[in-house]
């Protein structure tokens, strides 16, 4: 018997399995095509030739592919051979998948562990990589949270399944916004032969880091409904700001198209009354459900 069984061998996959190897837990793992296992083989990983005999080799099943229709696929033609096992879906995938999957399992008696993982594979195995878990079954999650934190940080977020998903896409719309603020920074400041690697290190990383500590007064600011609150930087003045980055990015022929709906947002809630209020008072704008 292994520790622990690793389904899918791709890029991140391989992390999780070679995570295990490195802790010193006795790993199975099995792949749809054949031959991404060798260099885990090597390390003293045990091979499945089958997902039946790699689920019956160890307590604990972590499932990892590329999405959650691939992990049915992979999970359904042996379910009967899941009751009363332990998955952990590592698979990205949306809070109504997560919770579906998690319905799939209940009326199949799988205790069923949503993950979402905050990192990127070198990442694996370090306390800087966060791995979100949620899920009906915490006991089950409970009796293997030591063997979870080989992976990485162990953040159990709650009892709905949908949760680790819900923010594991909420965090990483955060670094999509800023990525995208980022590469059309770099763009702007490449038109005037800038060196941009120096431009980044010495410059704009720096400036990131001071502006990430604003986050917890936009989350007090959330929290409390109250955008006015010790205000750093009022709509009306960050709107003329906007302006004039999305100009002067036109001026040497960059696309502002990241921009504009962050120029309409501002203007929007500028124009439904609210000049005084933080950045933070845009997710007002944001909320569908008040359009309705
Ligand atoms: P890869 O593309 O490297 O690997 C995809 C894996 O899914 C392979 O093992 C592939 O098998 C398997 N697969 C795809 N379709 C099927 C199927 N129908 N049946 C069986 N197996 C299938 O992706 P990653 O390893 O990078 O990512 C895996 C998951 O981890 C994704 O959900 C991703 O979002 C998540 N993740 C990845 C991160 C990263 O930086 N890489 C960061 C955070 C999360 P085969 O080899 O046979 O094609």
């Amino acid at each position: 018997m292994s520790d622990v069984t690793v389904l899918g061998l791709g890029t991140m996959g391989q992390a999780l399995a070679r995570a295990f190897l490195k802790t010193g837990y006795k790993v199975t793992v099995w792949n749809r095509t054949v031959g991404k296992d060798e260099a885990l083989i090597s390390e003293g990983a045990i091979r499945a030739t089958s997902v039946y005999d790699a689920v019956q080799d160890s307590p604990l099943t972590i499932i990892c592919l590329l999405d959650y229709p691939a992990v049915l696929a992979v999970l359904e033609p042996i379910e009967h051979e899941l009751s009363q096992r332990v998955i952990v879906n590592m698979t990205t995938g949306r809070p109504d998948e997560a919770r579906s999957m998690s319905a799939w399992a209940v009326t199949r008696n799988i205790d069923y562990i949503d993950g979402g993982i905050m990192a990127v594979p070198p990442l694996i195995g370090t306390e800087m990589a966060i791995i979100l878990y949620s899920g009906i079954t915490e006991n089950a999650f409970e009796k293997h949270r030591a063997l979870l934190k080989t992976m990485g940080q162990v953040r159990y977020v709650g009892t709905d399944p949908g949760l680790a998903s819900l923010l594991d896409l909420a965090m990483n719309a955060a670094a999509t916004g800023m990525v995208g603020g980022v590469i059309h920074a770099m763009t702007m400041a490449a038109t005037e032969k800038t060196d941009i690697v120096d431009f980044s290190n010495s410059l704009l990383t720096p400036y990131l880091n001071a502006i990430a500590g604003l986050i917890p007064h936009f989350a007090q600011q959330i929290v409390s409904g109250d955008y006015t609150a010790n205000v750093v930087s009022q709509l009306s003045q960050m709107s003329i700001g906007l302006a004039n980055i999305r100009r002067a990015s036109r001026d040497v022929n960059v696309s502002t198209e990241l921009l504009d709906p962050i120029q309409a947002l501002i203007d929007r809630r500028i124009a439904a009354g609210f000049p005084s209020d933080e950045f933070s008072g845009v997710c007002e704008e944001l909320k569908l459900s008040k359009k309705k």
